[in-house]
């Protein structure tokens, strides 16, 4: 097929959820993606914060292979398999947690949370949640009602009860919502869809001071900031502040679908077998990716490899917005997950970059989201800000006054 083709294709066959750009990737490596049409571009967006190994990683592949030809994928549940038993102790020695629970997806591991904060609370009356404005925690019913922006909900009324939205870093508007009834308290370190909003360090205390205080469950959705993205295994341990659950997904299989929902010492008795199933969670194929990104957190060159780059991505934003104070009013972030705040629509400047030859995405409505993969290099960095560079110097052309 032809790139125009495939994308008409796409535009007939597939139900229109998504506003996708007209292109159609054929194939990966390193840092590229190549299109259908031989156009190569170089990724700031890892597949939305998923492919920390870039594409074509040796380790990544060999491993997948070695599980296809073992000739076991799938088991079930009734059944333990080697592989993901590893993942899960790994999951569990590299953040301090007691035990994991394996899905598919960030929604589903955020709805697994949910169910477990509620079936703790109920046997003492609780079961309000409070969650945050502009977060995002998936597209699933529990997880679009914890998810505080209306444009997500709306038209898809009635909403799961009980969900109750508080102001980011705003420990006062917290306190106003508690209640005897309060069960969790879920919130993202860093908001990522909702705009690159890290969380203030007294903000995560004051939050973890309040559960430990009221006996409230305390949930971290890491699903974007978790797997090394923060320069740490996890965003809290950049924070220092413990939860009591927490949701990983993206990154965690590299590309192969996967979740995972850890419990610390308070929860992790709280479900019962029959509580709680999925039919492909700890799938070997997905717990094999999970394991060679677990494996390399573990042994510590790629979290002092993010580090380095960080550093160098940051003074380079940096300078960009010292170039370009019109356009850019802030830089924010951590580890490879920065934001860069812009006074034009981030989706005009997305399809600059896309027409330069460099993927990168928005967040929320205002910021242009840099979440490339982990393994980039420095050289990378460059190429991708000189291509933003590029675009931003068009604007600045076309309207004088930015
Ligand atoms: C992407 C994301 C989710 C949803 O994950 P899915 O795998 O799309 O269900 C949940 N929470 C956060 C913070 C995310 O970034």
């Amino acid at each position: 097929m032809s790139m125009k083709e495939t994308i008409e294709k796409g535009q007939n066959e597939y139900l229109k959820t998504y506003g996708s750009f007209p292109i159609s990737i054929k194939s990966g490596n390193g840092c590229y993606l190549t299109d259908e049409d031989g156009k190569e571009y170089l990724d700031f967006l890892a597949g939305i914060a998923v492919n920390a190994l870039g594409y074509n990683n040796e380790d990544l592949n060999r491993a997948l292979k070695n599980q296809i030809d073992s000739g076991m994928l799938h088991v079930s549940n009734l059944f333990y398999n080697p592989v993901a038993v590893s993942a899960a102790e790994k999951l569990n020695k590299l953040a301090g947690s007691s035990k994991v629970f394996f899905c598919n997806s960030g929604s589903e591991a955020n709805e697994a949370a949910i169910k477990l904060a509620r079936k703790y609370g109920n046997k003492k009356g609780k079961n309000k949640i409070i969650s945050f404005y502009h977060s995002f925690h998936g597209r699933t019913y529990g997880s679009i009602t914890l998810t505080g922006q209306e444009k997500y909900q709306q038209g898809f009324e009635p909403m799961l009860p009980g969900i109750v939205y508080a102001n980011f870093n705003d420990l006062e508007s917290v306190e106003k919502l508690i209640s005897d009834e309060t069960c969790a308290i879920i919130v993202e370190p860093i908001q990522g869809e909702g705009g690159l909003i890290p969380a203030e360090k007294s903000f995560l205390k004051g939050i973890r001071k309040i559960c430990d205080d009221k006996d409230i469950i305390l949930i971290f959705d890491e699903v974007q900031t978790g797997i090394g993205r923060s320069g740490n295994v996890f965003c809290f341990q950049h924070y220092g502040v413990q939860p009591d659950l927490l949701t990983s997904a993206k990154a965690l299989g590299c590309g192969v679908p996967i979740g995972a929902l850890l419990s610390f010492e308070k929860c992790k008795d709280v479900f019962s077998p029959g509580d709680h199933a999925t039919t492909f969670g700890g799938n070997a194929l997905s717990t094999a990716a999970a394991n060679v990104i677990l494996d390399k957190l573990e042994e510590g060159s790629l979290l002092n490899h993010v580090n380095e780059v960080s550093a160098y991505l940051k003074e380079e934003l940096i300078k960009l917005k010292d170039e370009f104070p019109k356009l850019i009013t802030d830089v924010r972030g951590v580890g490879l997950m920065y934001g860069l705040e812009l006074t034009v629509a981030p989706r005009d400047v997305v399809q600059g970059c896309i027409d330069n030859g460099l993927l990168i995405a928005s967040a929320g409505y205002t910021v242009l989201r840099f979440v490339p993969p982990l393994v980039i290099s420095k050289s990378e960095i460059t190429k991708g800000i000189e291509i933003v560079k590029t675009v931003l110097t068009q604007f600045s052309k076309k309207s004088p006054s930015l």
